[in-house]
């Protein structure tokens, strides 16, 4: 049987709970991040809603830009509990439709739901009733893609928002994509674009269409990833087992930061700090990887590889000193450091398998809050704010 695939998005999730929360929000612009400081601060915006999007504001902007566009918007500082309570909720009403949820960041999750047609009714049926679900038990809206493949329900849902519904039937893939911007093919990030509108390839659909060897030779793998995507090939299945993939944090300076022994005391303390969460979760991994990113935003990454497993925060430090210290940068001041372990052993990713089946999706959303926990940097980790003046709270840590 065909799959039927659900992509489920809430809408401006961090902002529609703000203006859920605090009526008198609603009908301004609200946006969810640092502190703007009056134009100030250094952070970015989290989430916005629909009336903070008509100034140009978007999530993942620098909030200074933000308080540029729209000084007299509301900005409120994220209040993750709270967030994680409602996603908690949300799950929840994802596994009363089926157990075959991928979740896929606290707002966000794919749900197969090709064995619950007999049950449920036509898929677009479905799709209505989870939607109806969560506006009457959160007050929230989400927006929905239904699809035969991940990649495209994926696309769909973004096509329609807020409160969207989009249904790509089987058979109706390709002639869906052919118009679509390349942008919006899910991993094609901006250097991509514009390589690929460089051949002239601005659509979907002229993707499709370059012979299967041209592409191979010109862009290898990842090109081959692209053009099966562009033709609806996507053998993908909704994963229910989280899987840990790897556990970084990330440390944004208040001043971008010129002095080596200050670099040097983040690498010990975002290391320390991995090899912690590492041992806590009991996850060892065998790629070490350091990330800087300088006062132009420029970003890079240096990685190492061991051909045994470690957690040790010795090992972690050292070998992120030798990339840095192996990296040339040019005179320019550092804006961001992060550390990161992947390549884990995954025997602990399976230890759901040991819990009976009552408690699984309980377990599953636990992962979740946890990921989403250890993501925006609660408790726990603020512990691990660097020592000195420079430094504020650990931006990111995540557990992919
Ligand atoms: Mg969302």
């Amino acid at each position: 049987m065909n799959k039927v695939i659900l992509h489920i998005d809430m809408d401006a999730f961090f902002a529609a709970i703000e203006e859920l929360d605090f009526p008198e929000y609603r009908g301004k612009p609200v946006v969810v991040g640092a502190d703007p400081k009056d134009g100030k601060g250094r952070g970015v915006v989290s989430t916005c809603n629909y009336e903070a999007r008509k100034y140009g504001i978007h999530s993942a902007m620098p909030i200074s830009q933000a308080y540029k566009r729209c000084p007299s918007a509301i900005y409120a500082f994220p209040r993750m509990k709270r967030y994680v309570e409602f996603s908690k909720k949300i799950h929840s009403i994802f596994y009363e439709f089926t157990p075959k949820v991928e979740p896929i960041s606290i707002d966000e999750a794919f749900l197969d739901v090709s064995g619950c047609i007999r049950l449920l009714g036509e898929p677009v049926e479905i799709a209505k009733k989870i939607k109806q679900r969560i506006k009457s038990q959160t007050g929230l809206t989400a927006s929905v893609g239904v699809a035969p493949i991940k990649f495209v329900a994926k696309i769909a849902s973004d096509l329609d928002k807020p409160d969207g519904l989009v249904v790509v039937e089987e058979g109706k893939v390709i002639e869906f994509l052919k118009p679509l911007p390349i942008s919006k093919m899910w991993g094609v990030g901006k250097k991509t674009e514009v390589k690929l509108k460089a051949k002239g390839i601005d659509t979907i659909g002229k993707l499709a269409q370059i012979p299967r060897e041209t592409i191979v030779k010109r862009m290898g793998k990842v090109g081959l990833h692209f053009w099966s995507l562009a033709n609806g090939i996507d053998d993908r299945d909704v994963e229910i087992g989280h899987k840990v993939k790897s556990v970084s944090l990330e440390n944004t300076y208040y001043e971008d930061v010129e002095n080596e022994k200050i670099i040097e005391e983040s690498i010990r303390s975002l290391s320390d700090n991995v090899s912690r969460i590492l041992r806590k979760k009991k996850f060892r991994g065998k790629t070490i990887t350091l990330k800087i990113r300088l006062g132009d935003f420029s970003t890079f990454t240096r990685a190492h590889s061991y051909k045994s497993l470690i957690d040790s925060s010795q090992i972690i430090a050292s070998v992120c000193m030798d990339l840095y210290h192996n990296f040339d940068r040019k005179g320019k001041n550092v804006r961001l450091l992060g550390v990161a372990v992947s390549n884990l052993n995954t025997e602990s990713g399976d230890q759901l398998g040991f819990f009976d089946e009552s408690n699984r999706e309980q377990q599953k959303i636990d992962k979740v809050i946890d990921m989403v926990q250890n993501k925006f940097g609660v408790d726990k980790i603020k512990k691990a704010s660097l020592l000195n003046k420079h430094s504020r709270r650990i931006d990111e840590g995540d557990i992919t």
